[in-house]
């Protein structure tokens, strides 16, 4: 089946096709630019631009596959978590589609489409594996028996999210927005040792995380070599940041394939996309003898195909499909995998 997916949690609306797990389409159409100059996302922008969006997006999405709108055979949305406004953009859109062409409606998890996207890449998850989800409002360890159908929490932030962490260290420095990118470029010519930063919960013995105290000692550093009239050495900072993030986040995720006899680790989300992450984590997979799975760059960030890739799953499953009185739910919780 031809499965087309709606993703407005967030600032990216993105429209995705994919047949199995085969991709046909990713179009995005980003907001980012708007929200930079206020360094975090407007609610009411974002709402708005994915309005404006929505149809071109599905357009262009359809283009790219060379398929029309009549060969689409179900239709997933973006039910939650996310901004209770620019869900609702997405949900609405996807209501009438399916009610215009007839096609059943999936109501899924953003969470859990971060995690069905690898699926795309390197083909069927494993069952079950360990997934390590970091993201702009999100970082959990959950133990995934079935994407489709069982997603256990294992641990999650007390507080920040780690992609939140990089945002603020990033406004520090005076990087731009969203910091992620800009952090994970500056590190590259800086020396991780150069500061040690505090890690959070690392030998707590639970697979829950907390980032706001590191966020705190970079600010509180960068604080005092200003006060002493000294240069700020951005790269070194981000550098000692970054790896404090990584090391807790990798030392966890193994952890949690250990305690639950499980060979293989996923990780999704935006965070996914940093380069020391994914290296750090290889080399520990490596030692530990787990197979890690990491999805490229583009498709670990908020897309269509994520959504897609997880209604898919759903379809084949032969769950029943969505009430087209499908709410838009800005805290679902991550066990409601279909809404
Ligand atoms: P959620 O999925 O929790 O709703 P989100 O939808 O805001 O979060 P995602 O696109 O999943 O967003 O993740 C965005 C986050 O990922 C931002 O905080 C961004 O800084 C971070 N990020 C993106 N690329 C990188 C990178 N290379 N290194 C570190 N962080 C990154
Ligand atoms: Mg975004
Ligand atoms: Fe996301």
């Amino acid at each position: 089946p031809l499965v087309l997916g709606i993703e407005t949690s967030c600032d990216e609306t993105g429209v995705g096709i994919v047949r199995g797990h085969t991709l046909l389409a990713d179009a995005i159409a980003s907001s980012v630019d708007e929200h930079a100059r206020f360094g975090g996302v407007v609610p009411e922008v974002a709402s708005r631009a994915h309005l404006e969006a929505m149809t071109p997006t599905v357009d262009r999405a359809l283009a790219d596959a060379g398929v029309t709108l009549n060969d689409i055979d179900a239709i997933a949305v973006t039910a939650g978590p996310g901004l209770a406004g620019a869900l609702l953009v997405g949900v609405a859109a996807a209501k009438a589609y399916s009610l215009g062409l007839g096609k059943p409606l999936y109501g899924v998890n953003h969470l859990a489409a971060h995690v069905a996207v690898d699926q795309l890449e390197h083909g069927a998850l494993p069952k079950p594996c360990v997934a390590l989800l970091v993201s702009g409002g999100h970082s959990s360890l959950l133990l995934v028996p079935d994407v489709a159908s069982d997603v256990r929490p294992l641990g999650a932030t007390v507080d920040d999210a780690a992609g939140e962490a990089f945002d603020k260290v990033a406004r520090v420095l005076d990087l731009g927005f969203p910091g992620g990118p800009y952090i994970d470029r500056a590190a590259r010519e800086g020396d991780p040792g150069s500061v040690f930063f505090p890690r959070g919960k690392y030998d707590d013995g639970t697979y829950d995380f907390s980032f706001s105290g590191l966020k705190t000692a970079v600010a509180r550093w960068v604080e005092a070599r200003e006060r002493a009239g000294e240069p700020v050495p951005v790269a070194d900072v981000a550098a000692a940041f970054q790896e404090a993030v990584v090391d807790v986040l990798t030392k966890k995720a193994i952890a949690a394939c250990n305690d639950n006899g499980v060979s293989h680790l996923l990780i999704g989300g935006g965070v996914a996309a940093n380069s020391r992450l994914r290296a750090l984590a290889q080399e520990r997979c490596d030692a530990a003898g787990i197979q890690l799975r990491v999805p490229r760059p583009k498709l670990c960030t908020d897309n269509g195909a994520m959504v897609a890739a997880l209604g898919s799953e759903l379809v084949a499953s032969g769950l029943a499909p969505s009430d087209l009185g499908l709410p838009a739910d800005s805290s679902l919780p991550i066990t409601q995998v279909l809404v």
